[in-house]
Protein backbone atom coordinates (compact mmCIF):
# COMPACT_ATOMS: atom_id res chain seq x y z
CA UNK A 1 0.00 0.00 0.00
CA UNK A 2 1.60 3.65 -0.77
CA UNK A 3 2.84 5.29 2.64
CA UNK A 4 1.32 8.25 3.89
CA UNK A 5 3.44 10.92 3.60
CA UNK A 6 5.57 11.77 6.61
CA UNK A 7 5.12 14.69 8.62
CA UNK A 8 8.20 16.76 8.52
CA UNK A 9 9.41 19.98 10.72
CA UNK A 10 8.00 23.17 8.92
CA UNK A 11 10.23 24.15 5.51
CA UNK A 12 8.98 27.55 4.72
CA UNK A 13 10.06 30.56 2.53
CA UNK A 14 12.77 31.60 5.48
CA UNK A 15 14.32 28.12 5.40
CA UNK A 16 14.32 28.44 1.52
CA UNK A 17 16.18 31.60 2.18
CA UNK A 18 18.71 29.99 4.16
CA UNK A 19 19.50 27.58 2.42
CA UNK A 20 20.13 29.21 -0.84
CA UNK A 21 22.13 31.54 1.49
CA UNK A 22 24.27 28.99 2.46
CA UNK A 23 24.88 27.21 -0.86
CA UNK A 24 25.48 30.72 -2.65
CA UNK A 25 28.26 31.57 0.15
CA UNK A 26 30.09 28.18 -0.92
CA UNK A 27 29.63 28.74 -4.42
CA UNK A 28 30.76 32.44 -4.30
CA UNK A 29 33.57 30.95 -2.50
CA UNK A 30 34.39 28.94 -5.25
CA UNK A 31 34.02 25.89 -3.80
CA UNK A 32 31.78 24.12 -6.61
CA UNK A 33 34.54 25.67 -9.24
CA UNK A 34 37.69 22.95 -8.54
CA UNK A 35 37.38 19.96 -10.96
CA UNK A 36 38.99 18.03 -7.60
CA UNK A 37 35.68 19.07 -5.48
CA UNK A 38 33.69 17.88 -8.42
CA UNK A 39 35.78 14.48 -9.04
CA UNK A 40 35.28 13.97 -5.41
CA UNK A 41 31.31 14.74 -5.59
CA UNK A 42 31.03 12.43 -8.32
CA UNK A 43 33.16 9.79 -6.39
CA UNK A 44 31.04 10.35 -3.58
CA UNK A 45 27.70 9.65 -5.74
CA UNK A 46 28.82 6.74 -7.04
CA UNK A 47 29.85 5.24 -4.04
CA UNK A 48 26.96 6.17 -2.04
CA UNK A 49 24.89 4.09 -4.50
CA UNK A 50 26.92 1.25 -4.77
CA UNK A 51 27.13 0.72 -1.31
CA UNK A 52 23.39 0.82 -0.43
CA UNK A 53 21.72 -0.87 -3.49
CA UNK A 54 19.50 -3.29 -1.35
CA UNK A 55 18.75 -0.06 0.55
CA UNK A 56 17.63 1.81 -2.91
CA UNK A 57 16.14 -1.25 -4.19
CA UNK A 58 14.04 -1.67 -0.81
CA UNK A 59 12.72 2.18 -1.14
CA UNK A 60 11.86 1.46 -4.60
CA UNK A 61 10.02 -1.72 -3.69
CA UNK A 62 8.16 0.05 -0.76
CA UNK A 63 6.91 3.28 -3.25
CA UNK A 64 5.84 1.52 -6.23
CA UNK A 65 6.47 -2.59 -5.53
CA UNK A 66 9.17 -1.51 -8.16
CA UNK A 67 10.76 -5.14 -9.51
CA UNK A 68 14.41 -5.56 -7.86
CA UNK A 69 15.88 -5.86 -12.04
CA UNK A 70 13.90 -3.04 -12.99
CA UNK A 71 15.18 -1.23 -9.99
CA UNK A 72 18.61 -1.68 -10.65
CA UNK A 73 18.86 -1.26 -14.38
CA UNK A 74 16.71 1.90 -14.63
CA UNK A 75 17.87 3.37 -11.63
CA UNK A 76 21.04 1.83 -10.09
CA UNK A 77 22.72 0.72 -12.82
CA UNK A 78 21.62 4.12 -14.89
CA UNK A 79 22.98 6.03 -11.79
CA UNK A 80 26.08 4.63 -11.76
CA UNK A 81 26.98 5.01 -15.74
CA UNK A 82 26.57 8.65 -15.51
CA UNK A 83 28.68 9.32 -12.70
CA UNK A 84 31.61 6.88 -13.85
CA UNK A 85 31.27 8.64 -17.58
CA UNK A 86 31.13 11.73 -15.81
CA UNK A 87 34.21 10.90 -13.89
CA UNK A 88 35.44 9.87 -17.36
CA UNK A 89 35.08 12.29 -19.71
CA UNK A 90 34.85 15.65 -17.19
CA UNK A 91 38.02 17.27 -17.88
CA UNK A 92 37.17 17.28 -21.63
CA UNK A 93 33.98 18.80 -21.28
CA UNK A 94 35.39 21.06 -18.90
CA UNK A 95 38.17 22.60 -21.43
CA UNK A 96 37.38 25.50 -23.26
CA UNK A 97 36.42 25.19 -26.66
CA UNK A 98 38.26 26.87 -29.48
CA UNK A 99 36.25 28.62 -31.72
CA UNK A 100 36.99 29.84 -35.12
CA UNK A 101 37.51 33.63 -35.76
CA UNK A 102 36.41 35.76 -39.01
CA UNK A 103 38.06 39.27 -40.62
CA UNK A 104 36.41 41.25 -38.60
CA UNK A 105 38.08 41.04 -35.79
CA UNK A 106 41.57 40.02 -36.84
CA UNK A 107 43.87 39.01 -35.89
CA UNK A 108 42.01 37.17 -32.65
CA UNK A 109 41.60 33.98 -31.20
CA UNK A 110 38.37 32.55 -29.55
CA UNK A 111 37.08 29.77 -26.67
CA UNK A 112 33.79 28.95 -25.29
CA UNK A 113 34.53 28.93 -21.83
CA UNK A 114 31.93 26.72 -19.67
CA UNK A 115 31.19 27.89 -16.82
CA UNK A 116 29.16 26.85 -13.63
CA UNK A 117 25.83 29.06 -13.51
CA UNK A 118 25.60 29.02 -9.67
CA UNK A 119 22.84 27.61 -7.33
CA UNK A 120 20.27 25.38 -9.03
CA UNK A 121 17.22 22.99 -8.20
CA UNK A 122 16.39 20.11 -8.76
CA UNK A 123 12.66 18.99 -8.88
CA UNK A 124 11.95 15.35 -9.33
CA UNK A 125 9.03 12.73 -9.81
CA UNK A 126 7.78 10.37 -8.32
CA UNK A 127 7.99 7.07 -11.05
CA UNK A 128 11.50 6.91 -11.40
CA UNK A 129 12.49 8.88 -8.13
CA UNK A 130 16.23 7.65 -7.42
CA UNK A 131 17.22 8.44 -10.95
CA UNK A 132 15.41 10.93 -12.02
CA UNK A 133 16.32 12.81 -8.70
CA UNK A 134 19.93 12.24 -8.56
CA UNK A 135 20.83 12.27 -12.70
CA UNK A 136 20.09 15.67 -13.32
CA UNK A 137 22.24 16.21 -10.21
CA UNK A 138 25.39 15.02 -11.72
CA UNK A 139 25.36 17.25 -14.15
CA UNK A 140 24.92 19.95 -12.03
CA UNK A 141 27.96 18.69 -9.98
CA UNK A 142 29.93 18.09 -12.83
CA UNK A 143 29.28 21.07 -14.37
CA UNK A 144 30.47 23.00 -10.82
CA UNK A 145 27.48 23.88 -9.35
CA UNK A 146 25.86 24.12 -5.60
CA UNK A 147 22.59 22.41 -5.78
CA UNK A 148 19.35 21.82 -3.92
CA UNK A 149 17.25 18.52 -4.89
CA UNK A 150 13.39 18.12 -4.21
CA UNK A 151 12.30 14.68 -4.39
CA UNK A 152 8.91 14.12 -4.92
CA UNK A 153 6.86 13.54 -1.68
CA UNK A 154 4.83 10.74 -3.86
CA UNK A 155 7.67 8.50 -3.35
CA UNK A 156 8.33 9.55 0.19
CA UNK A 157 10.98 5.97 0.97
CA UNK A 158 12.92 7.07 -1.85
CA UNK A 159 12.65 10.79 -0.73
CA UNK A 160 13.81 9.93 2.72
CA UNK A 161 16.64 8.10 1.86
CA UNK A 162 18.45 10.10 -0.65
CA UNK A 163 18.30 12.86 2.28
CA UNK A 164 19.70 10.91 4.63
CA UNK A 165 22.09 9.03 2.28
CA UNK A 166 22.73 12.72 -0.17
CA UNK A 167 23.82 14.23 3.44
CA UNK A 168 25.62 11.41 4.90
CA UNK A 169 28.29 10.96 1.81
CA UNK A 170 27.71 14.40 -0.42
CA UNK A 171 29.33 17.94 0.32
CA UNK A 172 26.44 19.61 2.58
CA UNK A 173 28.20 22.57 2.50
CA UNK A 174 27.18 23.00 -1.67
CA UNK A 175 24.82 19.65 -1.89
CA UNK A 176 21.83 19.59 0.00
CA UNK A 177 18.31 17.11 -0.52
CA UNK A 178 14.39 19.12 0.49
CA UNK A 179 11.88 16.68 1.73
CA UNK A 180 8.49 18.14 0.94
CA UNK A 181 5.29 18.47 -1.09
CA UNK A 182 3.72 21.41 -2.55
CA UNK A 183 4.56 24.11 0.35
CA UNK A 184 7.88 23.03 0.34
CA UNK A 185 8.34 23.06 -3.07
CA UNK A 186 6.37 26.75 -3.39
CA UNK A 187 8.95 28.35 -0.57
CA UNK A 188 11.75 27.08 -2.62
CA UNK A 189 10.64 28.18 -5.88
CA UNK A 190 10.46 31.86 -4.69
CA UNK A 191 13.88 31.51 -4.21
CA UNK A 192 16.33 33.67 -6.96
CA UNK A 193 17.95 30.33 -8.48
CA UNK A 194 20.31 30.31 -11.42
CA UNK A 195 18.41 27.17 -13.13
CA UNK A 196 15.83 25.32 -12.35
CA UNK A 197 16.06 21.53 -13.29
CA UNK A 198 11.93 19.87 -12.92
CA UNK A 199 10.57 16.62 -13.75
CA UNK A 200 6.85 16.09 -13.96
CA UNK A 201 3.32 16.91 -15.47
CA UNK A 202 3.17 19.81 -17.70
CA UNK A 203 0.59 22.00 -14.95
CA UNK A 204 3.33 22.09 -12.60
CA UNK A 205 5.90 22.66 -15.33
CA UNK A 206 3.62 26.04 -15.84
CA UNK A 207 3.82 27.17 -11.72
CA UNK A 208 7.55 26.59 -11.91
CA UNK A 209 8.26 28.37 -15.22
CA UNK A 210 5.81 31.10 -13.60
CA UNK A 211 8.54 31.26 -10.46
CA UNK A 212 11.39 31.01 -12.62
CA UNK A 213 9.94 34.20 -14.91
CA UNK A 214 10.17 36.43 -11.45
CA UNK A 215 13.69 36.30 -11.82
CA UNK A 216 14.46 35.41 -15.63
CA UNK A 217 15.88 32.15 -14.27
CA UNK A 218 16.22 29.46 -16.73
CA UNK A 219 14.55 26.31 -16.80
CA UNK A 220 14.76 23.03 -18.05
CA UNK A 221 11.58 21.25 -18.15
CA UNK A 222 11.14 17.33 -18.78
CA UNK A 223 7.91 16.93 -19.15
CA UNK A 224 5.58 13.78 -20.38
CA UNK A 225 3.29 13.16 -22.46
CA UNK A 226 1.44 10.48 -25.18
CA UNK A 227 4.11 8.68 -26.57
CA UNK A 228 2.87 6.37 -30.05
CA UNK A 229 3.82 3.52 -31.45
CA UNK A 230 3.37 3.10 -34.78
CA UNK A 231 2.90 -0.85 -35.97
CA UNK A 232 3.52 -2.08 -39.34
CA UNK A 233 2.66 -4.81 -41.24
CA UNK A 234 5.51 -7.42 -42.42
CA UNK A 235 7.41 -7.23 -39.62
CA UNK A 236 9.08 -9.85 -36.67
CA UNK A 237 5.87 -9.18 -34.62
CA UNK A 238 7.08 -11.66 -31.70
CA UNK A 239 10.41 -9.00 -31.50
CA UNK A 240 7.94 -6.13 -31.96
CA UNK A 241 5.86 -7.22 -29.51
CA UNK A 242 8.33 -8.15 -26.99
CA UNK A 243 9.99 -4.05 -27.33
CA UNK A 244 6.67 -3.24 -27.10
CA UNK A 245 5.82 -4.86 -23.65
CA UNK A 246 9.21 -4.05 -22.57
CA UNK A 247 9.02 -0.41 -22.42
CA UNK A 248 5.13 -0.23 -21.87
CA UNK A 249 4.59 -2.60 -18.64
CA UNK A 250 8.52 -3.56 -18.11
CA UNK A 251 8.84 0.01 -17.20
CA UNK A 252 7.30 0.56 -13.84
CA UNK A 253 4.22 -0.62 -15.03
CA UNK A 254 3.45 1.93 -17.91
CA UNK A 255 4.14 4.65 -15.34
CA UNK A 256 6.92 6.38 -17.44
CA UNK A 257 7.17 9.43 -19.34
CA UNK A 258 8.58 7.59 -22.57
CA UNK A 259 6.43 4.23 -21.89
CA UNK A 260 4.20 3.70 -25.76
CA UNK A 261 1.05 5.36 -24.66
CA UNK A 262 -0.92 4.04 -27.65
CA UNK A 263 -1.26 2.48 -30.63
CA UNK A 264 -1.96 2.95 -34.11
CA UNK A 265 -1.76 -0.14 -36.73
CA UNK A 266 -3.69 -1.01 -39.47
CA UNK A 267 -7.26 -2.72 -39.46
CA UNK A 268 -5.86 -5.57 -41.56
CA UNK A 269 -3.01 -5.90 -39.14
CA UNK A 270 -4.89 -5.19 -35.38
CA UNK A 271 -6.35 -8.83 -35.20
CA UNK A 272 -2.87 -10.04 -36.03
CA UNK A 273 -1.37 -8.22 -33.42
CA UNK A 274 -3.57 -9.08 -30.79
CA UNK A 275 -5.32 -11.88 -31.57
CA UNK A 276 -9.10 -11.14 -31.16
CA UNK A 277 -10.73 -13.07 -28.70
CA UNK A 278 -12.74 -14.92 -31.02
CA UNK A 279 -9.77 -16.68 -31.81
CA UNK A 280 -9.02 -16.83 -27.96
CA UNK A 281 -12.82 -18.30 -27.64
CA UNK A 282 -12.06 -21.23 -30.04
CA UNK A 283 -9.72 -22.46 -27.32
CA UNK A 284 -12.35 -22.47 -25.01
CA UNK A 285 -14.26 -24.04 -26.80
CA UNK A 286 -12.03 -27.22 -26.27
CA UNK A 287 -11.87 -28.02 -23.12
CA UNK A 288 -9.09 -30.59 -24.01
CA UNK A 289 -5.50 -29.19 -22.51
CA UNK A 290 -3.53 -30.32 -25.36
CA UNK A 291 -5.69 -29.06 -28.00
CA UNK A 292 -5.54 -25.12 -26.48
CA UNK A 293 -1.76 -25.75 -25.94
CA UNK A 294 -1.69 -26.39 -30.04
CA UNK A 295 -3.82 -23.53 -30.21
CA UNK A 296 -1.54 -21.07 -28.25
CA UNK A 297 1.58 -22.13 -29.69
CA UNK A 298 0.06 -20.79 -33.32
CA UNK A 299 -0.17 -17.80 -31.12
CA UNK A 300 3.19 -17.12 -31.28
CA UNK A 301 3.60 -13.41 -32.04
CA UNK A 302 0.48 -11.91 -30.25
CA UNK A 303 0.32 -9.81 -27.07
CA UNK A 304 -1.74 -12.32 -25.24
CA UNK A 305 0.63 -14.85 -25.68
CA UNK A 306 3.78 -13.17 -24.98
CA UNK A 307 2.01 -10.86 -21.72
CA UNK A 308 0.90 -13.97 -20.61
CA UNK A 309 4.74 -15.45 -20.84
CA UNK A 310 5.92 -12.78 -19.03
CA UNK A 311 3.23 -12.17 -16.48
CA UNK A 312 1.53 -15.22 -15.72
CA UNK A 313 -2.38 -15.88 -16.24
CA UNK A 314 -2.72 -14.08 -13.40
CA UNK A 315 -0.71 -10.76 -13.62
CA UNK A 316 -2.46 -8.86 -10.93
CA UNK A 317 -0.22 -11.72 -8.57
CA UNK A 318 2.94 -10.56 -10.70
CA UNK A 319 6.33 -9.84 -8.84
CA UNK A 320 7.57 -8.34 -12.00
CA UNK A 321 4.74 -5.57 -12.14
CA UNK A 322 4.83 -1.96 -10.33
CA UNK A 323 1.59 -1.79 -8.47
CA UNK A 324 -0.04 2.13 -9.18
CA UNK A 325 1.68 4.56 -7.13
CA UNK A 326 -0.86 5.64 -4.94
CA UNK A 327 -5.13 5.42 -5.00
CA UNK A 328 -5.63 8.75 -6.71
CA UNK A 329 -3.20 7.40 -9.50
CA UNK A 330 -5.23 4.17 -9.75
CA UNK A 331 -8.78 6.10 -9.75
CA UNK A 332 -7.14 8.34 -12.34
CA UNK A 333 -6.95 4.85 -14.60
CA UNK A 334 -9.86 3.33 -13.36
CA UNK A 335 -12.33 6.12 -14.59
CA UNK A 336 -10.70 5.89 -18.26
CA UNK A 337 -10.80 2.30 -18.65
CA UNK A 338 -14.71 2.89 -17.06
CA UNK A 339 -15.54 5.64 -19.88
CA UNK A 340 -18.64 3.86 -22.03
CA UNK A 341 -17.46 4.27 -25.10
CA UNK A 342 -14.65 2.67 -24.00
CA UNK A 343 -15.02 0.08 -21.45
CA UNK A 344 -16.45 -2.61 -24.52
CA UNK A 345 -12.94 -2.05 -25.90
CA UNK A 346 -10.96 -4.01 -23.25
CA UNK A 347 -9.93 -7.04 -25.19
CA UNK A 348 -7.00 -8.12 -22.85
CA UNK A 349 -6.87 -7.89 -19.35
CA UNK A 350 -8.31 -4.76 -17.80
CA UNK A 351 -8.61 -6.79 -14.22
CA UNK A 352 -7.99 -4.31 -11.27
CA UNK A 353 -7.29 -4.83 -7.52
CA UNK A 354 -8.49 -1.94 -5.79
CA UNK A 355 -6.87 -2.79 -2.18
CA UNK A 356 -3.31 -3.86 -3.85
CA UNK A 357 -3.47 -0.84 -6.33
CA UNK A 358 -2.73 -3.74 -9.35
CA UNK A 359 -4.25 -3.35 -12.68
CA UNK A 360 -3.34 -5.94 -15.12
CA UNK A 361 -1.84 -5.08 -18.36
CA UNK A 362 -4.87 -4.30 -20.52
CA UNK A 363 -5.33 -3.56 -24.14
CA UNK A 364 -8.30 -1.98 -25.69
CA UNK A 365 -9.07 -2.01 -29.91
CA UNK A 366 -10.94 0.80 -31.97
CA UNK A 367 -10.75 3.36 -29.08
CA UNK A 368 -12.25 6.25 -30.22
CA UNK A 369 -10.12 9.63 -30.82
CA UNK A 370 -12.70 11.80 -28.87
CA UNK A 371 -12.24 9.23 -25.13
CA UNK A 372 -11.00 10.18 -22.58
CA UNK A 373 -7.98 7.61 -22.59
CA UNK A 374 -6.93 9.15 -25.99
CA UNK A 375 -6.82 12.57 -24.37
CA UNK A 376 -4.55 12.70 -21.53
CA UNK A 377 -0.99 10.59 -21.00
CA UNK A 378 -2.40 7.80 -19.40
CA UNK A 379 0.72 6.71 -17.39
CA UNK A 380 -0.04 3.08 -16.37
CA UNK A 381 -1.20 -0.64 -17.80
CA UNK A 382 -3.63 0.79 -20.46
CA UNK A 383 -2.67 0.67 -24.39
CA UNK A 384 -5.19 1.17 -26.80
CA UNK A 385 -5.26 0.69 -30.13
CA UNK A 386 -6.31 3.03 -32.61
CA UNK A 387 -6.77 1.53 -36.38
CA UNK A 388 -6.02 3.48 -39.47
CA UNK A 389 -6.68 2.39 -43.21
CA UNK A 390 -2.99 3.24 -44.46
CA UNK A 391 0.12 3.22 -42.10
CA UNK A 392 0.84 6.48 -42.90
CA UNK A 393 -2.34 7.76 -42.25
CA UNK A 394 -0.78 7.33 -38.77
CA UNK A 395 1.51 10.46 -38.95
CA UNK A 396 -1.85 12.74 -39.47
CA UNK A 397 -3.19 11.11 -36.11
CA UNK A 398 0.10 11.90 -34.24
CA UNK A 399 -0.15 15.50 -35.84
CA UNK A 400 -3.34 16.27 -35.22
CA UNK A 401 -3.55 15.58 -31.60
CA UNK A 402 -2.29 19.69 -31.60
CA UNK A 403 0.60 18.06 -28.89
CA UNK A 404 4.23 16.96 -29.61
CA UNK A 405 4.84 13.63 -27.77
CA UNK A 406 8.29 13.08 -25.75
CA UNK A 407 8.81 9.68 -27.70
CA UNK A 408 7.50 8.28 -30.77
CA UNK A 409 7.89 4.95 -32.12
CA UNK A 410 8.11 3.06 -35.42
CA UNK A 411 8.15 -0.89 -36.22
CA UNK A 412 8.68 -1.43 -39.88
CA UNK A 413 10.84 -2.85 -42.29
CA UNK A 414 10.17 0.27 -45.51
CA UNK A 415 13.24 2.85 -45.37
CA UNK A 416 10.56 5.34 -46.78
CA UNK A 417 8.40 4.72 -44.27
CA UNK A 418 11.54 5.22 -41.78
CA UNK A 419 12.30 8.38 -43.61
CA UNK A 420 8.96 9.63 -43.30
CA UNK A 421 8.53 9.06 -39.94
CA UNK A 422 11.85 11.16 -38.94
CA UNK A 423 10.88 13.90 -41.29
CA UNK A 424 6.97 14.34 -40.37
CA UNK A 425 7.15 13.24 -36.68
CA UNK A 426 8.24 16.06 -34.11
CA UNK A 427 8.98 14.61 -30.66
CA UNK A 428 11.29 14.72 -28.18
CA UNK A 429 13.16 11.76 -29.49
CA UNK A 430 12.69 8.76 -32.25
CA UNK A 431 13.06 5.05 -32.07
CA UNK A 432 12.79 2.67 -35.08
CA UNK A 433 11.73 -0.81 -34.16
CA UNK A 434 12.19 -0.65 -30.34
CA UNK A 435 10.70 0.96 -27.66
CA UNK A 436 12.21 3.69 -25.13
CA UNK A 437 16.23 2.59 -25.11
CA UNK A 438 17.16 5.87 -26.90
CA UNK A 439 16.70 7.09 -23.20
CA UNK A 440 20.09 4.50 -22.18
CA UNK A 441 22.56 6.31 -25.12
CA UNK A 442 24.86 8.83 -23.31
CA UNK A 443 25.49 10.52 -27.01
CA UNK A 444 21.41 11.52 -27.43
CA UNK A 445 20.39 14.58 -25.71
CA UNK A 446 16.67 13.40 -23.74
CA UNK A 447 14.14 16.02 -23.78
CA UNK A 448 11.22 17.40 -25.17
CA UNK A 449 9.53 19.39 -27.32
CA UNK A 450 6.86 21.95 -27.05
CA UNK A 451 4.14 20.12 -24.70
CA UNK A 452 6.73 17.35 -23.38
CA UNK A 453 9.21 19.72 -22.25
CA UNK A 454 12.48 22.16 -23.09
CA UNK A 455 15.85 22.00 -22.46
CA UNK A 456 17.46 18.47 -22.27
CA UNK A 457 19.91 15.92 -20.23
CA UNK A 458 21.84 12.81 -20.20
CA UNK A 459 25.91 12.08 -20.72
CA UNK A 460 27.78 15.64 -22.61
CA UNK A 461 24.09 17.51 -22.22
CA UNK A 462 24.00 17.41 -18.59
CA UNK A 463 26.76 19.22 -18.67
CA UNK A 464 25.72 21.85 -20.33
CA UNK A 465 22.24 21.76 -19.20
CA UNK A 466 23.94 22.88 -15.94
CA UNK A 467 26.54 25.77 -17.60
CA UNK A 468 26.78 28.48 -18.89
CA UNK A 469 28.73 29.30 -22.42
CA UNK A 470 30.94 31.85 -22.37
CA UNK A 471 32.15 33.84 -25.08
CA UNK A 472 35.71 34.88 -25.14
CA UNK A 473 37.71 36.91 -27.57
CA UNK A 474 41.44 37.64 -27.05
CA UNK A 475 42.96 40.42 -29.56
CA UNK A 476 46.33 42.26 -29.00
CA UNK A 477 47.40 45.70 -29.90
CA UNK A 478 48.30 45.00 -33.31
CA UNK A 479 46.19 45.93 -36.85
CA UNK A 480 44.32 48.63 -35.19
CA UNK A 481 41.58 49.03 -38.38
CA UNK A 482 41.03 52.90 -38.55
CA UNK A 483 38.07 52.29 -40.53
CA UNK A 484 36.25 51.92 -37.07
CA UNK A 485 36.97 54.97 -35.99
CA UNK A 486 35.18 58.73 -36.57
CA UNK A 487 35.66 60.99 -38.63
CA UNK A 488 33.30 58.25 -41.05
CA UNK A 489 34.23 58.83 -44.25
CA UNK A 490 32.68 57.67 -47.73
CA UNK A 491 36.27 56.12 -48.29
CA UNK A 492 36.12 54.21 -44.89
CA UNK A 493 32.81 53.03 -45.77
CA UNK A 494 33.66 51.73 -48.95
CA UNK A 495 36.77 49.74 -47.63
CA UNK A 496 34.18 48.05 -44.59
CA UNK A 497 32.33 47.63 -47.78
CA UNK A 498 35.13 45.64 -49.20
CA UNK A 499 35.99 44.20 -46.62
CA UNK A 500 32.90 42.61 -45.44
CA UNK A 501 31.52 41.69 -48.79
CA UNK A 502 33.48 43.13 -51.86
CA UNK A 503 36.34 40.73 -53.88
CA UNK A 504 39.83 41.23 -53.11
CA UNK A 505 40.23 43.41 -56.36
CA UNK A 506 37.26 45.79 -54.69
CA UNK A 507 40.00 45.88 -51.47
CA UNK A 508 42.63 46.65 -53.05
CA UNK A 509 41.16 48.95 -54.81
CA UNK A 510 39.36 50.85 -51.57
CA UNK A 511 42.92 50.61 -49.86
CA UNK A 512 44.50 52.54 -52.33
CA UNK A 513 41.54 55.38 -52.75
CA UNK A 514 40.22 54.31 -56.44
CA UNK A 515 36.23 54.39 -56.74
P1 LIG B 1 5.02 14.53 -9.00
O1 LIG B 1 3.62 14.53 -8.54
O2 LIG B 1 6.05 13.82 -8.21
O3 LIG B 1 5.42 16.05 -9.21
C1 LIG B 1 6.69 16.42 -9.65
C2 LIG B 1 7.29 17.41 -8.66
O4 LIG B 1 6.51 18.60 -8.66
C3 LIG B 1 7.32 16.88 -7.24
O5 LIG B 1 8.60 17.08 -6.71
C4 LIG B 1 6.25 17.68 -6.55
O6 LIG B 1 6.54 17.92 -5.20
C5 LIG B 1 6.24 18.98 -7.32
N1 LIG B 1 4.94 19.64 -7.26
C6 LIG B 1 3.73 19.07 -7.33
N2 LIG B 1 2.76 20.02 -7.27
C7 LIG B 1 3.38 21.20 -7.15
C8 LIG B 1 2.94 22.56 -7.04
N3 LIG B 1 1.64 22.86 -7.04
N4 LIG B 1 3.87 23.52 -6.95
C9 LIG B 1 5.18 23.23 -6.96
N5 LIG B 1 5.66 21.96 -7.06
C10 LIG B 1 4.77 20.97 -7.14
O7 LIG B 1 5.14 13.91 -10.44
P2 LIG B 1 4.11 13.96 -11.65
O8 LIG B 1 4.00 15.33 -12.14
O9 LIG B 1 2.91 13.16 -11.35
O10 LIG B 1 5.02 13.08 -12.64
C11 LIG B 1 4.47 12.43 -13.72
C12 LIG B 1 4.64 13.30 -14.94
O11 LIG B 1 6.02 13.56 -15.13
C13 LIG B 1 4.20 12.62 -16.22
O12 LIG B 1 3.61 13.56 -17.05
C14 LIG B 1 5.49 12.10 -16.81
O13 LIG B 1 5.42 11.91 -18.20
C15 LIG B 1 6.43 13.18 -16.44
N6 LIG B 1 7.79 12.65 -16.36
C16 LIG B 1 8.69 13.12 -17.26
C17 LIG B 1 9.97 12.61 -17.23
C18 LIG B 1 11.00 13.08 -18.22
O14 LIG B 1 12.16 12.78 -18.04
N7 LIG B 1 10.63 13.82 -19.26
C19 LIG B 1 10.33 11.65 -16.31
C20 LIG B 1 9.37 11.22 -15.41
C21 LIG B 1 8.09 11.73 -15.43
Amino acid sequence: MAREVEKKAVFDTDSAKEVVKELRASFVAGKTKSYEWRVAQLKALLKMTEENEPQIAAALRDDLSKPELESYIYEIAMLKSSCRLALKEMKRWIMPERAKTSLTTFPSSAEIVSEPLGVVLVISAWNYPFLLSLDPVVGAIAAGNAVVLKPSEIAPATASLLAKLVANYLDSSCIKVVEGAVSETSALLEQKWDKIFYTGNGRVARIVMAAAAKHLTPVVLELGGKSPVIVDSGINLQVATRRIIAGKWGCNNGQACISPDYIITTKDYAPKLVRLHAYVNICNLFPFNHFSQVLSILQLDSFKRELEQFYGKNPLESKDLSRIVNSNHFARLSKLLDEDKVSGKIVHGGERDKNNLKIAPTILLDVPLDSLIMNEEIFGPLLPIIMVDKVEDSFDVINSSGTKPLAAYLFTNKEKLKEKFVATVSAGGLVVNDTTVHLAEHTLPFGGVGDSGMGAYHGKFSFDAFSHKKAVLYRGFACDAFVRYPPYTRRKLRLLQALLGGSLLSIIRALLGWS
